[in-house]
């Protein structure tokens, strides 16, 4: 751009970016800084990325695809701690296992399939949210339904609600499990009631959301929830091409002494199949061997079955995108250039926020806002948080909380910073701070507060808000 580096380097620290003169940012950045130099820039991505990324995009939208037949349903299970999550998830495994297929001992490979009519549907094997806002915090969502299990004698509880707001951020439908009713304490009136409170309003009482009473000790019910399951696929119209090349996502993988990496896939869009070379987030390989949720080889995986998978050169990460792709080159070329992104988006985000920056932020307006810095162990529970944040603001027009910055990772000293310069508070959601900020935070005397539980975090900055409220006179 014809711009001496020396005020490359300038214009990125004016950002907050200490870069040297060798350093990768990503696009973005680069971007805005040619534009201070007045040159508008475009983004060269090589062609088979370019391919890779719009089949990536696709995959899950296959309604146009004259190839595309009807899928399994994906299928995560959430809820309270102790409402009986595990016990269902054993529950539906068993009741298929009973039902008789030959052979093969089931093991956790992180998912699993069942038969019901005819039919199969997939569980992921994680119970609980985090798994789920994992994957999504990597652009991967894999789940087309949530069986939120709620017990029938305790009722809507914070990880409920927690749930509740993951699978709505998500756009992805419930089925309420209501779980215990075996025990004499079990009042599903009242639980459902509860679930109407906060928005999530049964059938029976005009909503839109089905709830299946099921005992998962006793196995009362389960028929009933995987019919409801299936019932509620069929009105998603869930579809996928199996006769390309695989896309999937991976849900778990380790290092396995003796087999090396090994790593689950869920395949989406496709077939995967033995001796398939494959993309794999930063990494590639060609398929080894797969084997199924039963422990059997199979050399073949349609859409929403998972498979484990050998033959990778190194470990993938959760939520990471497999794809086939035609040769050893191309596996290559497109696993090194996600590494560079993800070497540059990594640099970028470590940038150190200057005071003055902020303080700028500070003069814009006259509203009263109660300002914080949020920080969160994962993308999926910060959008989770800002998006109840934003309707807070959507109930109120004297008083606004404003989100200074929201970002993933542990709180440092440059949110510290950003808190003192743009008077805010920092909240962290299952972070705590690391040392230099603990400091830095203790001499400025910023306010920092800790959740691990998003309606209490709405909950305390509600009432912060109010106590900004101007008095009524
Ligand atoms: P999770 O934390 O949600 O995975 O809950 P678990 O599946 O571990 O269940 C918690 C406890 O509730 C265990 O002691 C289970 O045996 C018990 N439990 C689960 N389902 C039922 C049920 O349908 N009836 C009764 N009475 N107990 C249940």
């Amino acid at each position: 751009i014809g711009v001496s580096p020396i005020d490359v380097i300038k214009t990125l620290m004016a950002r907050g970016i200490m870069a040297s003169i060798n350093q990768q940012v990503d696009f973005e950045t680069a971007a805005s800084v040619a534009e201070e130099f007045g040159i508008e820039v475009e983004e060269h991505v090589p062609e088979v990325v370019q391919q890779a990324d719009q089949d990536i995009e696709t995959r899950r939208d296959e309604g146009d695809d004259p190839g595309a037949v009807p899928r399994p349903p994906v299928v995560t299970i959430m809820g309270h701690v102790d409402h009986g999550k595990t016990k269902l998830l054993d529950a539906i495994r068993q009741t298929n296992v009973a039902a008789g297929e030959a052979g093969g001992i089931t093991q956790h490979i992180g998912a699993y399939q069942v038969e019901v009519q005819g039919r199969k549907i997939t569980f992921l094997d994680t119970p609980g949210h985090e798994a789920f806002t994992a994957m999504r915090a990597r652009g991967a969502q894999v789940t087309d339904i949530a069986v939120l299990v709620v017990a029938a004698d305790d009722g809507v509880m914070p990880q409920t609600r927690e749930a509740i707001s993951h699978a709505r951020a998500a756009d992805v439908p419930l089925i309420v499990a209501l779980n215990k009713i075996d025990l004499p304490a079990a009042n599903p009136d009242r639980v459902k009631q509860q679930l109407a409170e906060v928005g999530v309003i049964p059938e029976e009482y005009g909503g839109d959301v089905p709830v299946v009473e099921i005992s998962a000790k006793e196995r009362l019910g389960i028929d009933d929830l995987l019919e409801m399951i299936l019932l509620v696929a069929d009105l998603q119209e869930l579809k996928a091409n199996p006769n390309k090349p695989a896309i999937g996502v991976i849900i778990e993988a380790k290092v396995d002494r003796g087999r090396g990496p090994v790593a689950t896939a869920l395949i989406q869009s496709g077939t995967l199949k033995v001796r398939d070379v494959v993309v794999v987030g930063a990494t590639w390989g060609r398929v080894r061997a797969m084997v199924d949720d039963r422990g059997r080889r199979v050399r073949r995986a349609e859409p929403a079955m998972p498979v484990e998978i050998l033959g990778l050169l190194d470990v993938p990460e959760a939520g990471d995108i497999l794809q086939a792709v035609e040769d050893e080159k191309t596996a290559r070329t497109l696993a090194e250039e996600r590494a560079r992104q993800r070497r540059a988006e990594a640099f970028t985000e470590t940038r150190v926020v200057k005071l003055d920056d902020a303080f700028a932020q500070l003069e814009e307006g006259e509203t009263r806002e109660l300002r914080v810095v949020l920080k969160a162990d994962v993308q999926g529970s910060l959008e989770a948080i800002q998006g109840t944040l934003a309707k807070l603001n959507e109930e109120s027009e004297s008083v606004g909380v404003s989100v200074v910055h929201a970002g993933t990772g542990a709180i440092s000293e440059s949110d510290v910073n950003l808190a003192v310069a743009s008077n805010a508070i920092i909240v962290g959601f299952n972070v705590r701070p690391d040392a230099a900020a603990k400091r830095a935070a203790d001499a400025a005397g910023v306010d920092i507060r800790f959740y691990d539980i998003i309606y209490q975090l709405v909950d305390d900055i509600k009432s912060a808000m109010s106590g900004l409220l101007s008095p009524e006179v």
